[in-house]
């Protein structure tokens, strides 16, 4: 947590390896910026939505107090 880093060296695109630019840091460009968020894209695709995470729960079918418990019979 120091924010008194300046650029001290100058960064290298990831993606072509030409120098970056402040603007579109890491990269140099914002063509190259894309490609890397194309390929996140398209990684996160591979890997598929994992959000099959309701309704398999055990917790969740616990049951839970009874909202009207007060029909007691004496
Ligand atoms: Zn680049």
């Amino acid at each position: 947590m120091s924010a008194s880093r300046s650029a001290s060296k100058p960064l290298r695109c990831p993606i072509c390896g030409k120098e970056a630019v402040d603007a579109y840091r890491p990269f140099c460009s914002k063509r190259c910026a894309d490609i890397d968020l194309a390929k996140w894209f398209s990684g996160s695709y591979a890997i598929g939505g994992r959000e099959e995470d309701e309704g398999d729960d055990p917790a969740a079918k616990e049951p839970s107090q009874r909202p009207n418990g007060e029909d007691e019979e004496d």
